[in-house]
Protein backbone atom coordinates (compact mmCIF):
# COMPACT_ATOMS: atom_id res chain seq x y z
CA UNK A 1 0.00 0.00 0.00
CA UNK A 2 1.45 3.31 -1.03
CA UNK A 3 0.32 7.16 -0.18
CA UNK A 4 -0.79 7.24 -4.09
CA UNK A 5 -3.56 4.65 -3.61
CA UNK A 6 -5.56 6.88 -1.18
CA UNK A 7 -6.17 9.50 -4.44
CA UNK A 8 -5.51 12.12 -1.95
CA UNK A 9 -5.59 15.48 -3.74
CA UNK A 10 -2.74 16.61 -5.66
CA UNK A 11 -1.41 19.39 -2.95
CA UNK A 12 -1.56 16.65 -0.08
CA UNK A 13 0.40 14.22 -2.36
CA UNK A 14 3.38 16.73 -3.43
CA UNK A 15 3.82 17.49 0.52
CA UNK A 16 3.95 14.05 1.12
CA UNK A 17 6.38 13.28 -1.84
CA UNK A 18 8.47 15.96 -0.35
CA UNK A 19 8.93 15.02 3.30
CA UNK A 20 9.65 11.74 1.58
CA UNK A 21 6.91 9.80 3.28
CA UNK A 22 5.91 6.69 0.34
CA UNK A 23 4.13 4.25 2.77
CA UNK A 24 1.28 4.63 4.90
CA UNK A 25 1.77 3.34 8.68
CA UNK A 26 -0.51 0.82 10.21
CA UNK A 27 -3.05 3.33 11.13
CA UNK A 28 -3.01 5.78 7.97
CA UNK A 29 -3.70 2.30 6.08
CA UNK A 30 -6.67 1.48 7.98
CA UNK A 31 -8.17 5.19 8.96
CA UNK A 32 -7.39 7.32 5.86
CA UNK A 33 -10.32 5.47 3.53
CA UNK A 34 -13.21 5.31 5.94
CA UNK A 35 -12.08 9.47 7.01
CA UNK A 36 -11.78 10.15 3.28
CA UNK A 37 -15.28 8.45 3.28
CA UNK A 38 -16.61 10.73 5.66
CA UNK A 39 -17.47 8.38 8.64
CA UNK A 40 -16.90 9.07 11.81
CA UNK A 41 -13.39 7.19 13.35
CA UNK A 42 -12.64 5.83 16.65
CA UNK A 43 -9.07 5.25 16.49
CA UNK A 44 -6.74 3.46 19.36
CA UNK A 45 -2.76 4.89 18.28
CA UNK A 46 -0.18 6.40 20.57
CA UNK A 47 1.83 9.60 19.28
CA UNK A 48 4.52 7.80 17.08
CA UNK A 49 2.15 5.73 15.34
CA UNK A 50 1.64 8.59 12.46
CA UNK A 51 -2.13 9.25 14.01
CA UNK A 52 -1.74 12.79 13.17
CA UNK A 53 -1.25 12.32 9.46
CA UNK A 54 -4.37 9.73 9.74
CA UNK A 55 -6.22 12.10 10.62
CA UNK A 56 -4.75 15.50 9.07
CA UNK A 57 -4.33 13.93 5.49
CA UNK A 58 -8.20 12.92 4.76
CA UNK A 59 -9.38 16.43 6.54
CA UNK A 60 -7.46 18.59 4.14
CA UNK A 61 -8.54 16.73 1.36
CA UNK A 62 -11.71 17.14 2.64
CA UNK A 63 -11.58 20.96 2.77
CA UNK A 64 -10.03 21.22 -0.58
CA UNK A 65 -12.31 18.94 -1.97
CA UNK A 66 -15.65 21.13 -0.77
CA UNK A 67 -13.77 24.78 -1.04
CA UNK A 68 -16.18 27.37 1.12
CA UNK A 69 -15.22 31.02 1.71
CA UNK A 70 -14.11 31.97 5.34
CA UNK A 71 -16.92 32.95 7.32
CA UNK A 72 -15.43 35.46 10.53
CA UNK A 73 -15.31 34.14 13.66
CA UNK A 74 -15.86 31.07 12.29
CA UNK A 75 -13.83 27.47 11.79
CA UNK A 76 -14.61 24.28 9.46
CA UNK A 77 -11.86 21.86 11.05
CA UNK A 78 -11.67 22.00 15.32
CA UNK A 79 -9.07 19.62 16.53
CA UNK A 80 -8.83 19.28 20.82
CA UNK A 81 -5.71 18.12 22.34
CA UNK A 82 -4.76 17.70 25.94
CA UNK A 83 -1.45 20.02 26.07
CA UNK A 84 -0.01 23.08 24.33
CA UNK A 85 3.54 20.79 22.94
CA UNK A 86 0.72 18.73 21.25
CA UNK A 87 -1.52 21.29 20.20
CA UNK A 88 1.79 23.00 18.29
CA UNK A 89 2.67 19.94 17.02
CA UNK A 90 -0.60 18.93 15.32
CA UNK A 91 -1.07 22.44 13.80
CA UNK A 92 2.87 21.87 12.53
CA UNK A 93 1.96 18.91 10.62
CA UNK A 94 -1.26 20.44 9.36
CA UNK A 95 0.40 23.06 7.98
CA UNK A 96 3.48 20.63 6.67
CA UNK A 97 1.15 18.81 5.14
CA UNK A 98 -1.44 21.81 3.61
CA UNK A 99 1.93 23.53 2.67
CA UNK A 100 0.76 23.59 -0.99
CA UNK A 101 -2.88 24.35 0.24
CA UNK A 102 -4.15 27.88 0.60
CA UNK A 103 -4.83 26.95 4.01
CA UNK A 104 -5.16 28.62 7.54
CA UNK A 105 -4.23 26.79 10.86
CA UNK A 106 -4.43 28.36 14.23
CA UNK A 107 -3.52 27.43 17.18
CA UNK A 108 -4.99 28.22 20.70
CA UNK A 109 -3.86 27.59 23.90
CA UNK A 110 -3.10 28.83 27.44
CA UNK A 111 -0.19 30.71 28.58
CA UNK A 112 0.02 33.47 25.67
CA UNK A 113 -1.77 36.68 25.61
CA UNK A 114 -5.02 35.86 24.25
CA UNK A 115 -5.49 38.85 21.99
CA UNK A 116 -3.42 37.67 19.43
CA UNK A 117 -6.01 34.43 19.25
CA UNK A 118 -8.63 36.92 19.19
CA UNK A 119 -7.35 38.92 16.38
CA UNK A 120 -5.83 35.41 14.13
CA UNK A 121 -9.86 34.12 14.76
CA UNK A 122 -11.14 37.43 13.06
CA UNK A 123 -11.14 36.94 9.30
CA UNK A 124 -12.11 33.09 10.09
CA UNK A 125 -9.75 29.99 9.86
CA UNK A 126 -9.93 26.87 8.21
CA UNK A 127 -8.09 24.79 11.40
CA UNK A 128 -7.94 25.72 14.72
CA UNK A 129 -6.20 23.14 17.21
CA UNK A 130 -6.73 24.07 20.90
CA UNK A 131 -6.73 23.26 24.26
CA UNK A 132 -10.07 23.14 25.78
CA UNK A 133 -9.88 25.45 28.79
CA UNK A 134 -8.43 28.24 26.22
CA UNK A 135 -10.87 27.62 23.42
CA UNK A 136 -13.82 28.25 25.84
CA UNK A 137 -12.65 31.61 26.64
CA UNK A 138 -12.35 32.48 22.97
CA UNK A 139 -16.04 31.12 22.57
CA UNK A 140 -17.18 33.03 25.64
CA UNK A 141 -15.12 36.86 24.36
CA UNK A 142 -17.32 36.17 20.96
CA UNK A 143 -14.12 35.75 19.26
CA UNK A 144 -15.25 31.99 18.16
CA UNK A 145 -17.90 30.58 16.46
CA UNK A 146 -18.63 27.13 16.31
CA UNK A 147 -21.43 26.64 14.46
CA UNK A 148 -19.75 26.06 11.36
CA UNK A 149 -17.25 22.88 12.39
CA UNK A 150 -17.61 20.32 10.09
CA UNK A 151 -14.43 18.15 10.81
CA UNK A 152 -13.91 17.70 15.20
CA UNK A 153 -10.71 15.47 15.96
CA UNK A 154 -10.24 14.95 19.84
CA UNK A 155 -6.85 13.61 20.12
CA UNK A 156 -5.46 12.04 23.56
CA UNK A 157 -9.31 11.66 24.73
CA UNK A 158 -7.80 9.47 27.57
CA UNK A 159 -5.43 12.32 28.75
CA UNK A 160 -7.50 14.62 28.44
CA UNK A 161 -10.11 13.24 30.53
CA UNK A 162 -7.17 12.46 33.07
CA UNK A 163 -6.43 16.40 33.29
CA UNK A 164 -9.88 17.10 34.25
CA UNK A 165 -10.88 18.38 30.63
CA UNK A 166 -14.57 16.51 30.38
CA UNK A 167 -17.02 19.34 31.73
CA UNK A 168 -14.82 21.54 29.13
CA UNK A 169 -15.66 19.12 26.12
CA UNK A 170 -18.95 18.92 26.88
CA UNK A 171 -19.42 22.56 27.01
CA UNK A 172 -17.63 22.49 23.57
CA UNK A 173 -19.26 19.69 22.00
CA UNK A 174 -22.85 21.05 22.78
CA UNK A 175 -21.71 23.87 20.41
CA UNK A 176 -20.67 22.33 17.32
CA UNK A 177 -23.54 21.51 15.12
CA UNK A 178 -24.77 17.75 15.31
CA UNK A 179 -24.06 17.50 11.90
CA UNK A 180 -20.47 16.98 11.61
CA UNK A 181 -17.54 14.42 11.12
CA UNK A 182 -16.02 13.55 14.44
CA UNK A 183 -12.68 11.64 14.57
CA UNK A 184 -11.49 10.09 18.43
CA UNK A 185 -8.09 8.77 19.04
CA UNK A 186 -7.49 7.51 22.05
CA UNK A 187 -3.77 5.66 23.61
CA UNK A 188 -5.79 3.63 26.07
CA UNK A 189 -9.42 2.58 25.93
CA UNK A 190 -10.71 2.41 29.26
CA UNK A 191 -14.67 2.25 29.99
CA UNK A 192 -14.46 6.02 30.76
CA UNK A 193 -12.86 6.76 27.48
CA UNK A 194 -15.64 3.52 25.17
CA UNK A 195 -18.60 5.65 27.00
CA UNK A 196 -17.23 9.51 25.91
CA UNK A 197 -16.53 7.68 22.52
CA UNK A 198 -20.19 6.37 22.22
CA UNK A 199 -21.39 9.58 23.24
CA UNK A 200 -19.94 11.82 20.44
CA UNK A 201 -19.50 9.35 17.49
CA UNK A 202 -22.27 7.72 15.22
CA UNK A 203 -21.74 4.28 13.72
CA UNK A 204 -18.02 4.87 13.73
CA UNK A 205 -15.16 2.86 12.24
CA UNK A 206 -12.69 1.68 14.94
CA UNK A 207 -9.52 1.32 14.27
CA UNK A 208 -6.56 0.40 16.86
CA UNK A 209 -2.82 -0.04 16.29
CA UNK A 210 -0.30 -0.68 18.56
CA UNK A 211 -2.03 -1.77 21.65
CA UNK A 212 0.06 -0.76 24.90
CA UNK A 213 1.92 -4.08 25.78
CA UNK A 214 3.29 -4.09 21.85
CA UNK A 215 4.71 -0.66 21.52
CA UNK A 216 6.98 -1.37 24.17
CA UNK A 217 8.56 -4.52 22.19
CA UNK A 218 10.28 -2.32 19.43
CA UNK A 219 12.22 0.12 22.09
CA UNK A 220 15.26 -1.81 24.13
CA UNK A 221 14.53 -1.69 27.99
CA UNK A 222 16.68 -2.15 30.80
CA UNK A 223 16.28 -1.63 34.19
CA UNK A 224 19.17 -0.42 36.88
CA UNK A 225 18.63 -1.21 41.14
CA UNK A 226 19.81 1.97 42.95
CA UNK A 227 19.18 3.82 45.98
CA UNK A 228 16.85 6.98 45.55
CA UNK A 229 19.66 9.10 46.53
CA UNK A 230 21.80 7.32 44.28
CA UNK A 231 20.29 8.53 40.95
CA UNK A 232 21.85 11.88 40.66
CA UNK A 233 25.15 10.10 40.91
CA UNK A 234 23.79 7.40 38.08
CA UNK A 235 22.23 9.88 35.74
CA UNK A 236 25.61 11.78 35.53
CA UNK A 237 27.40 8.34 34.23
CA UNK A 238 24.65 7.21 32.22
CA UNK A 239 24.96 10.41 30.46
CA UNK A 240 28.43 10.18 29.87
CA UNK A 241 28.53 7.24 27.69
CA UNK A 242 28.94 8.24 24.37
CA UNK A 243 26.15 6.56 22.73
CA UNK A 244 23.57 8.95 24.85
CA UNK A 245 22.85 11.26 21.86
CA UNK A 246 19.80 13.17 23.05
CA UNK A 247 18.05 11.69 26.39
CA UNK A 248 14.58 12.27 27.64
CA UNK A 249 14.45 12.11 31.47
CA UNK A 250 11.31 11.53 33.25
CA UNK A 251 10.45 12.68 36.54
CA UNK A 252 7.14 12.04 38.51
CA UNK A 253 6.55 16.02 39.55
CA UNK A 254 7.64 19.57 38.09
CA UNK A 255 10.10 19.73 41.17
CA UNK A 256 11.74 16.74 40.64
CA UNK A 257 12.49 17.78 37.20
CA UNK A 258 13.69 21.03 38.30
CA UNK A 259 16.07 19.30 40.82
CA UNK A 260 17.65 16.88 38.32
CA UNK A 261 18.31 20.04 35.81
CA UNK A 262 20.32 21.75 38.74
CA UNK A 263 22.27 18.61 39.84
CA UNK A 264 23.14 17.82 35.96
CA UNK A 265 24.14 21.54 36.26
CA UNK A 266 26.72 21.26 38.74
CA UNK A 267 28.05 18.70 36.83
CA UNK A 268 28.27 20.72 34.18
CA UNK A 269 26.05 18.87 31.93
CA UNK A 270 23.25 21.37 29.87
CA UNK A 271 19.79 20.53 30.72
CA UNK A 272 16.35 21.90 30.40
CA UNK A 273 13.30 21.50 32.16
CA UNK A 274 9.59 21.09 30.10
CA UNK A 275 6.75 20.67 32.80
CA UNK A 276 3.62 22.91 33.96
CA UNK A 277 5.21 25.62 35.78
CA UNK A 278 7.33 27.00 33.10
CA UNK A 279 5.82 29.93 30.68
CA UNK A 280 5.00 29.13 26.65
CA UNK A 281 8.15 30.73 25.53
CA UNK A 282 10.74 29.05 28.33
CA UNK A 283 9.14 25.27 27.00
CA UNK A 284 9.38 26.25 23.13
CA UNK A 285 13.08 27.52 24.05
CA UNK A 286 13.75 23.99 25.99
CA UNK A 287 11.96 22.00 22.99
CA UNK A 288 13.73 23.69 20.36
CA UNK A 289 17.30 23.43 21.64
CA UNK A 290 16.43 19.85 22.24
CA UNK A 291 15.71 19.43 18.47
CA UNK A 292 18.68 21.63 17.39
CA UNK A 293 21.19 19.14 19.74
CA UNK A 294 22.12 22.88 21.66
CA UNK A 295 20.41 20.87 25.02
CA UNK A 296 20.89 17.36 24.97
CA UNK A 297 19.02 16.64 27.79
CA UNK A 298 15.43 17.61 28.19
CA UNK A 299 13.69 16.65 31.57
CA UNK A 300 10.06 16.42 31.40
CA UNK A 301 6.97 15.30 33.30
CA UNK A 302 4.78 12.95 31.90
CA UNK A 303 2.23 15.27 30.71
CA UNK A 304 4.59 17.98 29.09
CA UNK A 305 6.32 14.82 27.58
CA UNK A 306 2.73 14.29 25.68
CA UNK A 307 3.17 15.73 21.87
CA UNK A 308 7.29 16.07 22.13
CA UNK A 309 8.31 14.90 18.77
CA UNK A 310 11.95 15.14 18.36
CA UNK A 311 13.81 12.33 16.15
CA UNK A 312 16.99 10.87 17.25
CA UNK A 313 15.87 10.72 21.03
CA UNK A 314 18.13 7.82 21.43
CA UNK A 315 17.94 7.65 25.62
CA UNK A 316 14.46 7.60 27.53
CA UNK A 317 15.59 7.58 31.09
CA UNK A 318 13.00 7.05 33.59
CA UNK A 319 14.87 8.45 36.81
CA UNK A 320 11.66 8.03 38.60
CA UNK A 321 9.13 5.22 37.65
CA UNK A 322 5.97 5.38 36.81
CA UNK A 323 3.27 4.46 39.19
CA UNK A 324 0.58 4.00 36.66
CA UNK A 325 2.14 1.38 34.10
CA UNK A 326 0.58 3.06 30.84
CA UNK A 327 2.64 6.13 31.67
CA UNK A 328 6.06 4.12 31.22
CA UNK A 329 4.60 2.57 27.50
CA UNK A 330 3.81 6.80 26.79
CA UNK A 331 7.52 7.47 28.02
CA UNK A 332 9.60 5.14 26.38
CA UNK A 333 7.58 5.36 23.57
CA UNK A 334 9.37 8.69 22.49
CA UNK A 335 12.26 6.76 21.65
CA UNK A 336 12.28 4.32 18.65
CA UNK A 337 9.52 7.13 17.42
CA UNK A 338 8.93 5.89 13.87
CA UNK A 339 10.76 2.85 13.25
CA UNK A 340 14.44 4.24 14.87
CA UNK A 341 16.08 2.11 17.49
CA UNK A 342 15.99 3.75 21.31
CA UNK A 343 16.98 2.52 24.55
CA UNK A 344 15.02 3.40 27.67
CA UNK A 345 16.61 3.03 30.89
CA UNK A 346 14.38 2.80 33.86
CA UNK A 347 16.26 3.65 37.30
CA UNK A 348 14.13 1.65 40.40
CA UNK A 349 14.51 2.37 44.03
CA UNK A 350 13.80 0.02 46.43
CA UNK A 351 10.64 0.77 46.92
CA UNK A 352 9.48 1.20 43.27
CA UNK A 353 9.74 -2.20 42.06
CA UNK A 354 5.92 -2.80 42.98
CA UNK A 355 5.78 0.11 39.96
CA UNK A 356 8.35 -2.25 37.73
CA UNK A 357 5.81 -5.36 38.52
CA UNK A 358 3.07 -3.61 37.76
CA UNK A 359 4.97 -2.30 34.11
CA UNK A 360 6.36 -5.86 33.72
CA UNK A 361 2.79 -6.96 33.50
CA UNK A 362 1.25 -4.81 31.23
CA UNK A 363 3.90 -4.81 28.62
CA UNK A 364 3.89 -8.56 29.30
CA UNK A 365 7.33 -8.68 29.22
CA UNK A 366 10.69 -8.87 31.96
CA UNK A 367 12.74 -5.48 31.90
CA UNK A 368 16.83 -6.84 31.53
CA UNK A 369 18.66 -5.74 34.58
CA UNK A 370 21.75 -3.46 33.58
CA UNK A 371 24.80 -3.44 36.27
CA UNK A 372 25.47 -0.53 38.12
CA UNK A 373 28.63 1.13 35.95
CA UNK A 374 31.90 -0.22 37.35
CA UNK A 375 33.16 3.59 38.66
CA UNK A 376 29.78 4.05 39.98
CA UNK A 377 31.16 4.46 44.04
CA UNK A 378 33.32 6.85 43.46
CA UNK A 379 30.78 9.19 41.55
CA UNK A 380 28.48 8.96 44.08
CA UNK A 381 30.93 9.91 46.07
CA UNK A 382 31.73 12.75 43.95
CA UNK A 383 27.91 13.89 43.77
CA UNK A 384 27.74 13.64 47.46
CA UNK A 385 30.60 16.42 47.65
CA UNK A 386 29.16 18.96 44.94
CA UNK A 387 25.57 18.72 46.83
CA UNK A 388 27.64 19.78 50.01
CA UNK A 389 29.22 23.00 47.56
CA UNK A 390 25.33 23.26 46.31
CA UNK A 391 23.45 26.55 48.01
CA UNK A 392 20.12 24.97 49.25
CA UNK A 393 17.72 24.02 46.85
CA UNK A 394 14.10 25.13 47.35
CA UNK A 395 11.79 22.52 48.43
CA UNK A 396 10.40 19.85 46.55
CA UNK A 397 8.26 17.52 47.85
CA UNK A 398 4.94 19.45 47.51
CA UNK A 399 2.00 17.41 45.14
CA UNK A 400 1.34 18.81 41.67
CA UNK A 401 -1.22 21.76 42.16
CA UNK A 402 -3.47 20.99 39.80
CA UNK A 403 -4.92 18.21 38.03
CA UNK A 404 -4.11 20.11 34.21
CA UNK A 405 -0.13 21.32 35.55
CA UNK A 406 0.94 17.36 36.01
CA UNK A 407 0.22 14.34 36.02
CA UNK A 408 -2.45 13.70 37.95
CA UNK A 409 -4.43 9.69 37.76
CA UNK A 410 -4.24 8.71 41.68
CA UNK A 411 -4.97 4.46 40.47
CA UNK A 412 -6.43 3.17 43.33
CA UNK A 413 -4.57 -0.42 43.54
CA UNK A 414 -2.17 -1.90 45.87
CA UNK A 415 -1.64 0.83 49.30
CA UNK A 416 2.23 1.25 47.33
CA UNK A 417 0.60 2.75 44.49
CA UNK A 418 -0.63 5.53 45.55
CA UNK A 419 2.18 6.90 47.85
CA UNK A 420 3.11 10.02 45.93
CA UNK A 421 7.13 9.91 45.98
CA UNK A 422 9.69 7.19 46.49
CA UNK A 423 10.95 7.34 49.74
CA UNK A 424 14.35 8.19 50.44
CA UNK A 425 16.51 4.85 50.32
CA UNK A 426 20.12 5.41 50.00
CA UNK A 427 21.10 1.26 50.11
CA UNK A 428 22.04 0.29 46.19
CA UNK A 429 19.77 -1.83 45.46
CA UNK A 430 22.05 -4.50 42.98
CA UNK A 431 22.05 -7.99 43.01
CA UNK A 432 25.70 -9.36 43.74
CA UNK A 433 25.80 -10.95 40.54
CA UNK A 434 24.40 -8.17 38.74
CA UNK A 435 27.15 -5.93 40.20
CA UNK A 436 30.06 -8.07 39.03
CA UNK A 437 30.51 -6.72 35.33
CA UNK A 438 29.39 -3.22 35.34
CA UNK A 439 30.72 -1.27 32.66
CA UNK A 440 30.65 2.93 31.72
CA UNK A 441 26.80 3.42 31.64
CA UNK A 442 26.00 -0.25 32.58
CA UNK A 443 26.61 -2.96 30.96
CA UNK A 444 24.10 -5.24 29.71
CA UNK A 445 22.86 -8.13 31.50
CA UNK A 446 20.43 -10.69 30.93
CA UNK A 447 17.01 -11.03 31.84
CA UNK A 448 15.85 -11.75 35.33
P1 LIG B 1 2.56 10.89 15.15
O1 LIG B 1 2.21 9.53 15.70
O2 LIG B 1 1.47 11.45 14.36
O3 LIG B 1 3.04 11.79 16.25
O4 LIG B 1 3.80 10.71 14.13
C1 LIG B 1 5.05 10.26 14.53
C2 LIG B 1 6.15 10.67 13.57
O5 LIG B 1 6.14 9.86 12.40
C3 LIG B 1 6.09 12.10 13.07
O6 LIG B 1 7.39 12.64 13.10
C4 LIG B 1 5.58 12.00 11.66
O7 LIG B 1 6.03 13.07 10.87
C5 LIG B 1 6.18 10.68 11.22
N1 LIG B 1 5.36 10.00 10.20
C6 LIG B 1 4.02 9.96 10.13
N2 LIG B 1 3.61 9.21 9.10
C7 LIG B 1 4.72 8.76 8.49
C8 LIG B 1 4.95 7.92 7.35
N3 LIG B 1 3.95 7.38 6.65
N4 LIG B 1 6.22 7.67 7.00
C9 LIG B 1 7.24 8.18 7.74
N5 LIG B 1 7.09 8.97 8.82
C10 LIG B 1 5.84 9.26 9.20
Amino acid sequence: MKFTDFGLAEPLARALAEKGYADPTPIQIQAIPPVLEGKDLCGIAQTGTGKTAAFALPTLHRLAATPKHRLKYATRCLVLAPTRELVSQIAASFQSYGKFMKLSVTTVFGGVPISRQDRAMAPGVDVVVATPGRLLDLVERGSLDLRNVEVLVLDEADQMLDLGFIHDLRRIVGLLPRQRQTLFFSATMPKAIEELAGRYLTNPVKVAVQPAATTAERVDQAVIFVGQMEKPALLQLVLANPSVERALVFTRTKHGADRVVRQLASANIVAEAIHGNKSQPQRERALAGFKHGTVKVLVATDIAARGIDVSGVSHVINYELPNVPEQYVHRIGRTARAGADGQAIAFCADDERPFLKDIEKTIRQKVSVLALPANFREAVAHTAKLAKLAPPAPRDDEPPRTARDDFARRPTGPAGRRSGRPGRDSRVQVKPAARAGGGGGGSRRGGR
